[in-house]
C-alpha cells in the first residue's frame, strides 16, 4: 500500500447532491442495507455510476453496483476497467435522514473518498 498525500482538493467542499434519478437508486441499496447510514455515489466520465451503501464505521454495507442511466449494462470501457479511480468526475455520499454528525461525516468521507484522487 502507497500512502497517498492528502489532496489539497477536497471533494467534499463541493456540494453534490443526488440527482433524481440517482436517489431512486440510492433508495434502493439503502433498502437492502439495513446498516447502511449513506450511500456513496460516484460519477464517471463516460456517464456510468458506481454506488454502495456504506455503514457508520465507513465501511461498505452493500456491494458496489454500478449502472448506466437508460442503459441496460454499464459502458464497454467500464467492463474493462471497472469504473477505473482515474475516470471518476464526483464522488460524494447522500446522507440518510436524520443525517450523521458533521464529525462522523467528515471521518467517512475521509475514509471512503480520501483515498480517492480527484481529477478535474
Ligand atoms: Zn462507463
Amino acid at each position: 500500500m502507497t500512502k497517498k498525500k492528502k489532496a489539497s482538493k477536497k471533494i467534499k467542499n463541493k456540494i453534490l447532491v443526488a440527482e433524481k434519478n440517482e436517489e431512486a437508486m440510492v433508495e434502493g441499496i439503502l433498502e437492502g442495507s439495513p446498516d447502511g447510514i449513506g450511500v456513496v455515489v460516484v460519477r464517471l466520465e463516460c456517464g456510468c455510476k458506481k454506488m454502495a451503501a456504506v455503514k457508520k464505521d465507513g465501511e461498505p454495507a452493500s456491494k458496489l453496483i454500478m449502472y448506466r442511466d437508460q442503459a441496460e449494462s454499464i459502458c464497454s470501457k467500464c467492463k474493462e476497467d471497472n469504473g477505473d479511480f482515474m475516470r471518476v468526475t464526483e464522488a460524494f455520499i447522500h446522507w440518510t435522514k436524520p443525517e450523521p454528525s458533521d464529525a462522523v461525516k467528515e471521518k467517512i468521507n475521509a475514509k471512503v473518498l480520501g483515498t480517492m484522487p480527484v481529477t478535474n
